[in-house]
Order: structure tokens, then sequence, then C-alpha cells
């Protein structure tokens, strides 16, 4: 039996583009996990979607004369289109705004209720009488009664930066017609976190040998330092999730309660969609799977304090609501490997000020497995790092081209000339050429173990570092000049690289996996190392949403040394990668702080 891995992703924000940061931040190691995972033969999937509720996108549906529905929908197809072109394989890629997310989210708040993990309080809230509504937070402003800033968003004031408790805003008006809002009484239910504390506690203490310390301090050391208190599940809002209960009309459930269970509501989604529909039980349910969570630091508690909470709480009763099959408390959260933040030349990402790179517009000029290595390289692990364009022009030319593209096509290319391209017969093999061969094997212990790991960044320098030994081999045997001498070791080392290369382009394919799967036909073979991606539409009674999904069926690669025998035949060889003009940097640079088309 094959280990169920779940990788569970950070669910974007669909009311803004993907930058750089996003995706080293979150959804590209888990890709780089997944491939890796899916090669070593486990049962992997992976899901996440676009978080389409929530007053940010009813202000920028406000904003801009639209509906949340179609600030929504516009944002969730640049993702997919986005995820597609960067390979990020996603088994399924959906939304919240889906019939099957709507039915789990309000399972789990009646399960929760049940279980006796809610409760009800009051609290004051602005109230518009000229639209008989409540107003979130950030739906009204006023003057700070700290530092007498006008335009004080009603929570937190932009200038000073205070906490303001809304009841204390000075001259409160309503954003949307300028009318002036009163406070006024209204319940919701709270999740009762003080009292899951000694269960997510334990959960956590479970953890503590393996996690990244930044998110353990984040999570353990919070609740070590101040208890976990109550907090508000429901929003008086009516674009998002209504709370399923005949007395609460006009309430919805708040959007960070339920965007967590988008994983869970998304593998469910995942099993109907391939007509296995009890397969998600395997994920959720068996004890031997393992949850992988790929986050940014921003949402620790959320995921490591939280949504744990969230699962604990439910126990069985989430089956019996469900009416499945199997009836069992769902896995806990195994890993949750959070990055810290990239910075952009030195200053923090910011959208608003268009200091930022676009993925999708980054791919307008540029390959996608560049921005792959790159940001893998300066993946934010344990620390902030920084996207810089001098750095990426370096890496590209110095590392990418240099070390791996040109002895990929040095190589292939000899071998085409002076063996008709066909893999040439080594003989009788050196302490030399069984030397390398025997360390580039050794890689896929030694890389493989960085990515069990999830320590990405190590597993791919790794990997590198054993392409800078078959050059090293290449610099001592020195076919080209060999071939003039003695054509028996000339072709005993080409076979040698061969081989190596061979082995490399597995060891970097789940980082690299175009210019792998690119190199994988050079050599001569006809099947393609991963599966296929590809987008469908799913219709439901909320209308219709496009999904990424992802077929394995074809995925031949596998984590394993080559095997390549002399007598096989090569194809003709091309550039893997594109050396880069010095000029990128200047024009990069000079693009950075301006919309971008
Ligand atoms: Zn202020």
């Amino acid at each position: 039996m094959t280990e169920p891995i779940l990788v569970a992703i950070a669910w974007p924000y669909a009311n803004s583009e993907i930058h750089v940061g996003n995706v080293t931040g979150s959804h590209l190691p888990g890709d780089i996990f997944a491939r890796y995972q899916r090669m070593r033969g486990r049962d992997v999937v992976m899901v996440s979607g676009s978080d389409s509720h929530g007053t940010p996108i009813t202000i920028t549906a406000d904003a801009s004369n639209s509906t949340p529905m179609e600030v929504y929908q516009r944002f969730h197809q640049t993702f997919l289109d986005l995820f597609m072109q960067l390979g990020i394989s996603y088994d399924l890629f959906t939304s919240t705004h889906t019939e099957n997310h709507f039915n789990v989210s309000q399972k789990i708040f009646l399960a929760l209720l049940e279980n006796g993990f809610l409760y009800k309080e009051s609290q004051q809230q602005w109230y518009s009488t000229a639209q008989s509504r409540f107003l979130p937070d950030r739906y009204v402003e006023g003057t700070c009664y700290v530092c007498d800033y006008t335009q004080a968003r009603s929570d937190q004031c932009d200038r000073c930066g205070t906490l303001l408790e809304p009841a204390k805003l000075i001259n409160p008006r309503s954003k949307i017609d300028g009318s002036t809002p009163e406070l006024r009484e209204t319940e919701h239910y709270y999740l009762d976190l003080g009292k899951l504390q000694p269960e997510i506690t334990d959960f956590l203490k479970q953890r503590s040998s393996y996690w990244r310390q930044n998110v353990m301090r984040q999570s353990l050391g919070q609740i070590e330092a101040d208890s976990l208190r109550g907090r508000p599940i429901t929003r008086d809002l009516d674009w998002g999730i209504p709370v399923p209960l005949e007395a609460e009309k006009g309430k919805c459930l708040y959007v960070w309660f339920e965007a967590v269970i988008g994983y869970l509501s998304a593998t469910i989604e995942w099993a109907s969609i391939t007509d296995q529909p009890e397969a998600w039980n395997k994920w959720w349910h068996d004890k031997a799977s393992k949850t992988f969570y790929f986050i940014g630091k921003d949402n620790i508690p959320f995921h490591a304090i939280i949504w744990p909470g969230q699962l604990i709480g439910l126990d069985t009763k989430f089956d019996e609501l469900m009416g499945n099959s199997v009836k069992a408390p769902l896995v806990l959260p195994y890993d949750v490997p959070a990055n810290e933040f990239m910075n952009l030349e030195d200053q923090k990402i910011s959208g608003s000020r268009h200091w930022a790179v676009w993925a999708q517009d980054f791919l307008t000029r540029y390959d996608p497995d560049p921005l792959r290595y790159y940001l893998t390289v300066n993946m934010p692990e344990t620390r902030d790092t920084d996207w810089d364009w001098e750095d990426f022009y370096k890496r590209n030319n110095d590392e990418l081209v240099a070390t791996w593209g040109n002895l990929v096509n040095r190589v292939l290319s000899f071998a085409a000339k002076h063996w008709e391209g066909v893999v040439p017969e080594p003989g009788e093999l050196t302490s030399l050429d069984k030397d390398l061969i025997a360390a580039i094997e050794q890689g896929f212990e030694t890389v493989g173990n960085e990515m069990e790991a999830v320590h990405l960044r190590g597993a791919l320098g790794e990997a590198m570092r054993l392409a800078s030994e078959v050059n090293k081999y290449l610099d001592t045997t020195a076919p080209w000049t060999a071939i003039k001498t003695d054509r028996a070791a000339a072709g005993r080392a080409i076979y040698t690289a061969l081989r190596a290369i061979d082995s490399l382009k597995i060891l970097l394919a789940p980082f690299l996996p175009f210019t792998s799967q690119k190199l994988h036909q050079f050599m001569g073979y006809n099947t393609t190392l991963f599966g296929t991606q590809f987008i469908s539409k799913e219709e439901d009674s909320l209308g219709t949403h496009g999904v990424l999904r992802y077929n394995s069926d074809s995925a031949a690669g596998r984590w394993e040394p080559s095997k390549l025998q002399a007598g096989h035949h090569l194809d003709k060889p091309e550039p893997l990668f594109r050396k880069l003009d010095p000029v990128i940097i200047e024009e990069e640079r000079a693009r950075l702080g301006k919309p971008h088309q």
C-alpha cells in the first residue's frame, strides 16, 4: 500500500494578481514537493483554490462597479492560466464559491455547534439605517481618536497604526454613501478555542521535533505566552456562505473560518470529479495519511492553531452529518512548512505601489523553468529573502546555462557528432567513471532526504552540486581531445556523462519540469516524466466554475537512477536555456513602481 500524501496549498485571495512572493511562498514549494512524492510512487493529491469571499472582494467590486461574483471570477481565471503556464500541478484548483464547499463548510459549522465548540455572544457593530444593513469594519471610516487622522478605518488607523475601538471613532461615516452609521447590538457565533486549547497544545507538542522553528514559535510559543480566546466565525454580510440556521438569516460564515475548510472540501470535490466519491477518505481518515500545508508566515495561526482546532472539534460528527460511510476523526496536519517573505530589490513587495514582479507578466518575457529555479534558490524557508534582478540574471547565466544547460548540450552534441547519436559502448569502466556514477546515484538519497524534510533549497543545491561534479569529471577525462588519440576512452567518458545526465534529469525534474521533459526527449525517450494539466468547467447550483486538474496516467518519471544502455538512440539536442543579456537588469528595474499592462 502506498502512503497517502495531501499537499494543501494556501488559497489565494481572488482580488489581486499573483506575484513572485506568492509563488515562492506556497504554490511552488507545494508543487516541487508533490512532483517529487509522485515520482516516489506515493499517492499524492494536491489541492487549493480561489478564496472568493470576504470584504476585500466586495470592496473591489463596489469600487469597480461590478459584482463580487465578477471580481472573483476574473481573478480566478488568471490563477488557472498562471498555474498552467508555470506548471503548478494541482490535482484540483477550485474555488470557495461552489455548492460542494458551501455544503462541507455548513456541515462543519453544524458539527462544531452540536459538539459544543461554538457559543454565541453579542457585539457592537456599525449599522447603516440608510441601507438597512450592518456594515463590516472596513466599510466605515472616521477620525482617529489617537492622532486625528481623518480617514481612519473603524478598526484600525493606517496613520498611527492603532487598533481602534469602533465605538470611539470620531465622525463615523459609511464608505458606500457617506451616511452616518450607528452602533447596534448584533449576535455572532464564536469558535471556542479556549475549550480546545489542551488538545491543540498536545497536537503541537507532538510535532515540535520536526516543525520549522518559526512555525512552532508562532503557534505553541504564542499559546504558552497567552491562552487562546474565542473568535467570531460569523458576520453580517451577504457575500459568502450563509450560516445554516433558519434564525440567522443575513449572516455568513467568516471567510477565515470557511477558507481553511477548502482543503477538505477540495479533496471531496476532486474525488467526486474523478468518479471515485469515497476516495477522499484515504487522505482524511487513513491514519497513515500525511498532510502538508504550504503557506506564508502570515497564515501560521490559521493553519497551526485554528484549523487543527476546527478538525479536533469535529470528532466523528462531520461524517455523521455528511452521511459518510467512514466515521472517524479527521487527519490533523502532519507538517506546516510555512515560508517567510520574499522582498523585491530590498523593499517589501506591494501590489498597490506596483512594487512587484507579477508572475504572469514575467512569463510574457521569460520561460517558466528559470523562474522556478530562481524562486527555489531564493526560497524564504528560514528567513526573508530578496528578489534582485541582477542576481536573477547571474543565476540564469552562471548556473542554469553554464553549469547545467551547457553540460547537457556539449555531451549530447558530441555524442551526435562522433557516435551518430547512439550511446557509445563503454568497455571496462575506470574507477573515475565508477566514482562519478556512484556519486550521482547517491544523489537520489541525499536530494531525496532534503525533499522529505521540505528543505527544497538544500535539495536543489545538492542536485546542482552533482551537475558540477559531472563538469569536473569531463574536465579531467577531456573526451573532446581524447577523441583524436583514444576513441575508446572518449566513448567511455561520454557514456558515463550521459548516464549521469540522464539521472540528473530526474533529480532536477521536480524543480525544472519543462526542461527536464525536453531533455528526456533529447535522450531519446518517447514517454513523459509527468502527467498532464488541463482546465475543465464544473457546473452546480451556484453557476459554472473553472478548475485546474492533473492527469497522472502518462507519468513515467521514477525517482531512480538511469539505466541507460550502450546502443540507445539519442535525439538531436537544442539548448535548454536562454542566455540573458545584461540589459534586462536595467529594463526590469525600470518597470518597478509602474502599472503593468
Ligand atoms: Zn491614528
